[in-house]
């Protein structure tokens, strides 16, 4: 599409669909495959072995069992994306040789004219990381050695340790420790609705106020550096200590709160302040004596690049399928190798086991990498996606066989059907004591 189209454009763009997917078929590659494999299906499976919908896209070949597993889930609006994958993406690439991954992922970005955002990029990252997978398939390697290999034997990891109370908080934490963890993110409940991943520890102190169950900034800001003190101080000194703001403060309230953090020395403090201002991250960035990690609501790879390149920084916490899959990451990974970035994948529950394979593998062949957040999997999960990499002693290890080296049972798939995400009701009650909502 131009600025100015010509009389002759639309009747192109109105090519019976069809003729479209002809074109597609036929043109669309101006250069000889090496070979007779191509892509023959395209289709997106939801589960939600977990409660969480995950979506995963198969990408299918006319090679009797090679296939790839992609993951394309944004679980808070999964049917959106499932809609792209099948209505819009698999048109582009059946008929195409599924070995020319870059071209192929630009064809899916450009295709649609206006790009980025989290449903596009969750829709073309299914199809990126299930054409890696193929690559992996094909070469008979992991994907890790098409990325040029390992630099190291595995990825350090860390869960999360909540409690509505500092207590509960620091036992937890203990428990990680035992368990082999040696980085624990600590998140504490306050009166109302709680901070970010844990639960309330009572009613609010305002009782009055037109919201009682709502976040008050100042008790946060309060609580916080006491809860590190205690937990530094029972801990010891060799546990790697992470906090999630989850955006709720503003660029001057980040400041003072990672000022009060200072003499816990926090392996990171994340996401101090909602994607709205990240203008102003190089300035908290630089008044900050404990490093900052952004970026798990970049739904863009050019945004999450000039968090890197502009100062934003210390940790990049893309989550690898918002931003359109295992491509744009390893480009970012390159990029905070030369910029004294460090990794850290986005990573909780809302990650399917392929996505968790692909940060894995980004974590052992980058010099950038810093840490990764880890998630241990259920049963049911292993169920439905064998070959899902555990976490052993706090480490992370890349599955050996040919690509990710996961499958997917879609019979045991089914027996887990998704439902809406929990999330619009959650964000609905996300809100201060005037009743105000905050990011959630
Ligand atoms: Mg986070």
């Amino acid at each position: 599409m131009l600025d100015s189209p010509t009389a002759t454009e639309p009747a192109a763009l109105a090519e019976p669909e069809s003729a479209a997917v002809e074109a597609f078929s036929t043109f669309a590659q101006p250069w000889p495959a090496p070979d007779d494999t191509r892509i023959t299906g395209v289709r997106a499976i939801v589960t939600a072995p977990e409660g969480i919908p995950l979506v995963v896209v198969r990408v299918d070949t006319n090679v009797p069992g090679l296939f790839g597993l992609g993951c394309a889930t944004l679980t808070q609006r999964w049917h959106a994306v499932v809609a792209f994958v099948e209505e819009h993406l698999a048109r582009l690439v059946i008929g195409r040789y599924p070995g020319d991954i870059e071209d192929l992922v630009r064809l899916a970005r450009f295709s649609g004219y206006w790009r980025e955002g989290p449903v596009t990029n969750n829709a073309i990252s299914g199809l990126d990381m299930a054409l890696w997978d193929i690559a992996g398939k094909r070469a008979g390697r992991p994907v890790y050695e098409l990325l040029g290999g390992r630099v190291r034997a595995a990825a350090d990891t860390y869960l999360h340790a909540s409690g509505s109370t500092m207590e509960q908080t620091i036992e937890r934490a203990h428990e990680l420790v035992a368990q082999g963890f040696t980085n624990v993110r600590l998140q504490t409940g306050q009166r109302g609705i709680g901070t970010y991943g844990s639960a309330p520890s009572g009613l609010s102190a305002r009782a009055s106020a037109p919201y009682p169950r709502g976040w008050s900034v100042d008790e946060y800001l309060a609580q916080t550096p006491r809860l590190f003190e205690r937990a530094r101080a029972e801990l010891g000194d060799e546990v790697g200590l992470l906090h999630d703001v989850h955006s709720r403060l503003s660029p001057k309230q980040a400041v003072t709160l990672a000022r009060s953090l200072e003499a816990y020395r926090l392996f990171f403090l994340e996401d101090v302040i909602a994607p709205e201002h990240w203008d102003r991250l190089p300035e908290v960035r630089a008044a900050s004596p404990v490093p900052i990690a952004v970026g798990e609501l970049t739904t863009s790879v050019t945004d999450a690049a000039r968090l890197i390149s502009g100062g934003g920084v210390d940790l990049i916490r893309s989550h690898i399928s918002a931003i359109g899959g295992l491509t744009p990451a390893r480009k970012l990974a390159i990029l905070a190798e030369f910029f004294g970035v460090r990794t850290a994948w986005h990573a909780p529950g809302d990650t399917s086991p392929i996505a968790a394979a692909a940060n894995v593998a980004l974590d052992v062949t980058t010099a950038a990498f810093g840490i990764q957040e880890g998630h241990v999997f259920s049963d049911q999960v292993r169920e439905v996606f064998p070959g899902t990499i555990e976490i052993v002693d706090g480490w992370m290890t890349p599955n050996a066989a040919p690509g990710w080296g996961i499958d997917l049972d879609e019979k045991a798939a089914a027996n887990f059907p998704p439902g809406l995400s929990a999330h619009d009701a959650w964000a609905a009650g996300v809100r201060d004591l005037s009743g105000g909502l905050i990011a959630p």
